[in-house]
């Protein structure tokens, strides 16, 4: 299961980062999903590994323009390439709205059709791309709501000693099991895929929106390995800004997740007046807060930074290397989208 961040800051952008947006794809998959479309989104696509035309889903946690106003863009962006699928949309109704607006009052058609969700609404999680996605209302000034990704189909390990033990050689029997099917041999022995081919415990990856009660998950990320929530302020700035913008500071998040036992930790959605680098208050600020609250692997999110979490449940972070897409952008002769 591998993610990219496409967008990490709060409020507005800064120099180094875009509104909010996270791209996220299965194992083995070409097709992906969308975790929020901030404004410029379309542009930093233009940098990953991700492109418009093997796009799933988009699902936006909440209407709130920072997480929302990259849509007509990117739809805009998908048609021009001329794609032609489908695109579910799992958002809030407001968000529909939105899309629809802008495109009607920009003469704007599409070459797909939208099927729109409304997230509020989603009783049973969606099964797309290979994944398993429920919805989780949260605490914020407008309905905001977390989503829990799960892997649908997870890989299977053939247990090779004992199908020797039994006298199964390799063969068809073999493929089926580890295609998840139990098999009935000639001589009726019957061979279950639970027994012979185990599946891997399925991965979990739990993508909050803004909230300011980061314990309303606690439910959903027992069995996640990862949680990437907002920490838009550390606990100083978080008292002098005062409760009204019902946003999470760094050691309310990383209580919770130690409270939890989550092995992994990302913070995002910082606020803009946090530097990467210089004077002033910085994100590492927002680290060593998070630090001094949790064990486990805590990363701070940058823009374009890839993660990929193995079978085992261990996240390896690939941080961003502009060289990497310059020589992408030349291969691609400065023209259209890179696809992956
Ligand atoms: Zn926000």
């Amino acid at each position: 299961m591998q993610f990219q961040f496409l967008g990490t800051s709060s409020g507005v952008p800064t120099r180094t980062r875009s509104h909010s947006a996270l791209a996220l794809q299965a194992p083995r998959r070409r097709d992906w999903l969308l975790l929020d479309c901030g404004e410029g989104t379309q542009h930093r696509l233009l940098a990953s590994d991700f492109s418009p035309a093997t796009l799933a889903a988009i699902l936006i946690t909440h209407r709130h323009g920072d997480h929302c106003l990259g849509l007509p863009g990117l739809l805009a962006h998908a048609s021009m390439n001329g794609r032609r699928e489908a695109l579910t949309i799992v958002a809030p109704t407001e968000v529909r709205r939105l899309v629809e607006s802008a495109l009607t009052l920009t003469d704007s058609t599409l070459s797909f059709e939208l099927d729109f969700v409304d997230v509020g609404t989603l009783a049973a999680p969606l099964q797309i791309a290979g994944l398993t996605v429920s919805a989780v209302a949260l605490s914020h000034r407008v309905p905001s709501f977390a989503f829990a990704v799960t892997e649908s189909d997870p890989p299977r390990r053939l247990d090779r000693a004992g199908l020797a033990t039994a006298g199964i050689a390799p063969g068809r029997a073999w493929g089926r099991l580890q295609r998840g099917e139990d098999v009935t041999l000639a001589d009726g022995r019957c061979l279950p895929a639970s027994r012979f081919a185990p599946a891997a415990p399925s991965r979990r990856v739990v993508v909050g929106g803004d909230n300011d009660t980061p314990e309303l998950l606690a439910d959903v990320c027992r069995d996640a390995q990862v949680l990437i929530h907002e920490a838009t302020y550390t606990r100083e700035v978080a008292e002098r800004v005062g409760s009204a913008p019902m946003h999470s500071c760094a050691a309310r998040v990383a209580r919770f997740a130690a409270g939890v036992a989550l092995p992994h930790l990302i913070l995002t959605h910082f606020s803009p007046r946090y530097r990467d680098r210089g004077k002033g208050p910085l994100i590492a600020d927002i680290g060593r807060e998070a630090a001094a609250h949790y064990q486990g692997r805590l990363y701070l999110a940058r823009d374009l930074d890839r993660y990929q979490l193995d079978e085992g449940g261990r996240l390896t972070a690939t941080p961003f290397e502009p060289a990497r897409v310059s020589a992408r952008a030349a291969a691609a002769d400065g023209g259209g989208g890179i696809d992956p």
